[in-house]
């Protein structure tokens, strides 16, 4: 299932491919915060969004 990782504060795109990874991995690959706006990220639904992508 296609899976898309936005930053909930500042709306920038972290993730978006068909493989699933998991968010854990993910927010390890960012070193923790987003490279836009410097949010800390965490596997928290409030602070990232993971949805499927439709396009
Ligand atoms: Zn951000």
């Amino acid at each position: 299932m296609p899976q898309k990782v936005i930053c909930k504060d500042c709306g920038e795109i972290l993730y978006s491919d068909i493989d699933l990874k998991p968010p854990e991995e993910l927010i390890r690959n960012f070193e923790g915060k987003c490279p836009k706006c410097g949010k800390e990220l965490s596997y928290n639904p409030e602070n990232i969004e993971i949805r499927e992508l439709y396009e």
